[in-house]
């Protein structure tokens, strides 16, 4: 057996796992930073007022997953709406095509949950440890009472902040009142509490411990992104042209230098931890700290800001960025195509279900007035938010004759009645041994409140 170990040999291949560095990001201040602020406190701000909205004496959104029911402000969804599912997550799904293409990873930068998340658990960070140079400091500092003290505060205002949010979270699906009730009585269901500990745990997570490891290694995202990338899309750049050589200002120095100092401040506020300087990389989410850093350097330096820019590679390159191309066109005319049917189904949309079903036991039988008798199920799902009494009516056939199973057919909100059917017509009618017929159910009180459905009726052979 060789006594050579492997570490010794000369071609030794190298690790697959790199340890991982913990991220300080330097906070940064400037219009980026400032666009960036308003957009966590908005969309957070969102996040945790919208369960509390009421509308008509109920929760405004509330996603009723036991009832299968989606309340969003006047409308209510069910299982049988999956349509506008459908459509709105090919419409997210163009729009991302389209800002992407367009604008680069704003999306990643300013609107991600993992983003908006991460960036305050940054702020809570610094709050309770200070600025990067304080945070690497106590780094390094060996365990002591008062490192224990300022991790201990950090890590309980993660975790209160994760709590809330849990418990936002399962306020989206279960009413947000009763919820709050439950947990102060420790009242709340298995799964009640099961989601608002696991969403918590996946907050704290996410947002305190894995941050830019999410991006880096898990969103697939981050991957298929550049896919869409071409030289007309916006991106943060470094302008290399401008910027070379980089090097830091020394007296006497003769040396014909760019404008880059090589301070590395852009490196040290970049939250995934890259030199933007290195070029175009996937671990980049265009959050534009670099920019801000950088442009404070260049103010000092009596330079133009934009040595780091949100720019395109063919303004970098000095030519003209083209904002209307094939491929902006499509991912627009499909934007405005899904948006535009969404808005139409809406308007069409008739909160009232109707479906017939055939009793298959009996094709049919003869009454003892001689008429030919088919029986069928009639389910009416009245989707409104009101009680209606519908009036039911076949066509299709002449002489063709209803009757009910009961005599009204009142539907509370929100509920389905099954209820049968027997249509009858005179033998000399019936031309084919099955013919369509046409149901229409109508509510008496609104006449808009009206929907047909075809069935077959079957009789005898001529
Ligand atoms: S912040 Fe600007 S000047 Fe400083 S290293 Fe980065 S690119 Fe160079
Ligand atoms: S390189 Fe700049 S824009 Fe990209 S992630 Fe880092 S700081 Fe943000």
């Amino acid at each position: 057996m060789s006594d050579i170990k492997q570490s010794d040999t000369k071609d030794e291949a190298p690790s697959l796992y790199a340890k991982h560095q913990v991220i300080h990001p330097r906070s940064t201040s400037g219009f980026y930073t400032n666009l960036r602020r308003l957009a966590v406190i908005s969309l957070l701000g969102l996040y945790y007022i919208v369960p509390w909205l009421m509308w008509d004496g109920r929760q405004a959104i509330l996603f009723d997953l036991p009832e299968r029911k989606f309340y969003i402000f006047g409308l209510v969804f069910w299982p049988q709406d999956a349509i506008y599912l459908t459509f709105l997550l090919s419409l997210a799904a163009f729009a991302l095509f389209f800002f992407t293409t367009l604008a680069g990873r704003l999306w990643c930068g300013f609107a991600c949950p993992q983003t908006v998340w991460t960036e305050i658990f940054i702020w809570m960070e610094r709050w309770v440890e200070g600025d990067r140079p304080q945070q690497i400091k106590l780094e390094k500092m060996p365990m002591n009472a008062y490192k224990l003290r300022i991790k201990a505060t950090k890590h309980l205002l993660w975790i209160s902040f994760s709590l809330w949010t849990g418990y936002t979270f399962v306020g989206y699906f279960t009413p947000i009142h009763l919820l709050t009730e439950e947990l102060i009585a420790f009242n709340a269901s298995g799964w009640e509490t099961f989601w608002v500990f696991f969403y918590s745990f996946a907050t704290y997570g996410n947002a305190g411990w894995l941050r830019e490891q999410i991006c880096i290694y898990m969103c697939p995202y981050a991957r298929f992104q550049g896919a869409m990338f071409d030289r007309n899309t916006f991106l943060v750049a470094y302008d290399e042209k401008r910027g070379e050589p980089r090097g830091a200002r020394k007296r006497n120095e003769t040396k014909e230098l760019g404008d880059c100092v090589d301070c590395g401040l852009c490196v040290q506020v970049c939250p995934t931890g890259i030199d933007i300087r290195d070029g175009q990389q996937y671990q980049c989410i265009t959050c534009t700290a670099c920019i801000d850093a950088c442009d404070e350097v260049m103010v000092k330096l009596n330079r133009p800001k934009g040595l780091v820019g949100y720019t395109t590679e063919n303004n970098l390159e000095g030519k003209k960025t083209q904002i209307l191309r094939p491929k902006i066109l499509i991912y627009g005319a499909l934007l405005v195509f899904f948006t535009s049917a969404i808005g139409y189904l809406l308007t069409q949309r008739i909160p009232l279900s109707l479906e017939i079903v055939r009793d298959r036991n009996l094709l049919f039988r003869e009454t003892n007035e001689g008429f030919v008798e088919n029986v069928y199920i009639v389910k009416i799902l009245n989707m409104d938010q009101k009680d209606h009494t519908y009036q039911l009516v076949a066509e299709g056939i002449e002489g063709l004759k209803l009757e009910l199973g009961q005599k009204d057919l009142k539907v509370p909100a929100g509920k389905v009645v099954d209820i049968p059917l027997s249509l009858q017509v005179d033998p000399s009618k019936l031309t084919k041994k099955s013919m369509n017929v046409v149901i229409t159910a109508q509510a008496l009180d609104n006449p808009d409140l009206k929907i047909s459905r075809d069935s077959r009726f079957v009789g005898k052979n001529k």
